[in-house]
């Protein structure tokens, strides 16, 4: 047992077979309502492959300690495999592990961006620049800055089709902007924005960036170096692994000068009433107890998907959408939300005379799980002027199958509805 060693990477020349990759997930297999499962929320959050399951298992059976803190045997073990984890996600993402620091997930990620740089740097007069397509969790954290510093919001806008508006948003960047947010792909549209050209123009400028990538790193290969941006947040619980996992990538000039977000143990060298001496980055972020089994589980989601080949990933959920685009396309009276060339596997709709909880409902006595609502993203839907969409978000093991009877299943609803 040695959950720190990664493992070998499978030849991902051949694309796996999809079908022997759907066995990996017993959830898949269940019924809901007397019905096999079609599970379609995938942008809320992914389902995990048995050896996440296992690795999360065997920490609790074999070698649950706490990390950085025994000298026993376990210690050893729990911090070796903690470590470990953290030196996979790193790599995957292209960064060192000595500026990835591992938290709950993008929320808190984010949070930790606006508390510990924004907050101390801000001032009246400043300007923090968020897409219209963010997700809550990268409005509101500014907001709640601007309301402590005096800084104001300003929204880039973006195109019927769901697309950032590049020549609007160039021009929004003006010199009070000290601060850009931004999705790589949207959790209601799957846009993928072209977040490389956006931080170099950011950069131009002096501005600082914070990137979304909860949406992007499940789905395609990220090079979070090649990017270019200040900050870099993820969430693993939509990369095949546990909830309450996470990582903000920053580089390293941010993480020294930026304070300690939450005090607490493993985040100090040394602590006297005098005074506190903190530990280096990424620990110096890392106060209490981490959620060591689900770390060590994320780091063997990214061994696992790393075995399937993100390329293969990318273009499987690209089948899939294109197959799914297809047969929506063709039901009378739907609309579909973003349309871009450049989208990922996530399609939000509405049909006409139907209210959107009421087909989620509906769907849901068919066994198919979509999501339907706001989706965490009120702006983004104000702007379209819906009070709700539905939402069905594809993973690669999902499959045509599936698609097939998602739609048998939507026209028996909407049969029903009128
Ligand atoms: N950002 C985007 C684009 C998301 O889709 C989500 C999750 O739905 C989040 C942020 C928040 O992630 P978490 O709740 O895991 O912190």
């Amino acid at each position: 047992m040695n959950l720190s060693t990664p493992r070998p990477v499978a030849d991902t020349a051949a694309a796996p077979d999809w079908d022997r990759v759907r066995l990996d997930f017993p959830l898949l297999m269940r019924e809901v309502h007397g019905k096999p499962l079609v599970y379609f929320d995938n942008a809320n959050t992914g389902q995990k492959p048995v050896q996440v399951i296992g690795a999360v298992d065997e920490f609790y059976r074999r070698y649950n300690a706490n990390v950085s803190r025994a000298v026993h045997a376990l210690g050893t073990e729990a911090t070796d495999a903690y470590e470990g984890a953290r030196s996979k996600l790193a790599r995957f993402l292209n960064v060192r592990a000595s500026e990835l620091i591992l938290c709950s997930g993008t929320t808190f990620a984010i949070n930790l961006v606006a508390y510990s740089w924004a907050l101390p740097r801000l001032k009246a007069g400043d300007v923090i620049l968020v897409s219209r397509m963010e997700h809550h969790a990268n409005i509101v954290p500014w907001q709640l800055v601007a309301q402590r510093t005096g800084a104001t919001i300003r929204v880039a806008e973006i195109t019927p089709e769901g697309a950032l508006d590049l020549d609007a948003l160039r021009k929004a960047m003006t010199p009070e902007v000290k601060l850009l947010a931004v999705a790589h792909v949207s959790n209601v549209l799957g846009t993928v924005n072209p977040v490389r050209e956006i931080c170099r123009e950011a950069r131009k400028r002096g501005i600082i960036t914070v990137v979304d990538g909860s949406q992007a790193v499940p789905h395609r290969k990220v090079d979070i170096a090649n990017i270019g941006c200040d900050f870099y947040a993820i969430t693993g619980h939509k990369m095949c692994g546990p909830t309450g996992t996470g990582a903000l990538w920053a580089k390293r000039e941010h993480l020294d000068a930026m304070p300690p977000f939450l005090g607490g143990g493993e985040m100090i060298k040394e602590v006297s009433f005098e005074g506190t001496v903190f530990n280096d980055a990424p620990h110096k972020f890392e106060a209490g107890t981490p959620n060591i089994a689900g770390f060590i589980g994320l780091g063997v989601a990214v061994d696992y998907l790393e075995s399937l080949g993100l390329e293969h990933v990318e273009a499987r959920e690209s089948e899939l959408l294109a197959h799914f685009t297809e047969e929506l396309n063709k039901i009378d009276g739907l609309r579909i939300f973003g349309t871009t060339p450049d989208k990922a596997a996530v399609v939000s709709f509405l049909i006409e005379g139907a209210h959107a909880h009421d087909l989620a409902t509906l769907l849901d006595l068919e066994g198919v799980a979509i999501r339907s609502g706001q989706h965490c993203a009120h702006p983004l839907l104000q702007y379209y002027g819906v009070a709700a969409t539905c939402r069905a978000s594809l993973a690669f093991y999902n499959t045509h199958a599936e698609i097939e009877r998602f739609i048998a299943a939507l026209n028996k609803v909407r049969k029903l509805l009128g």
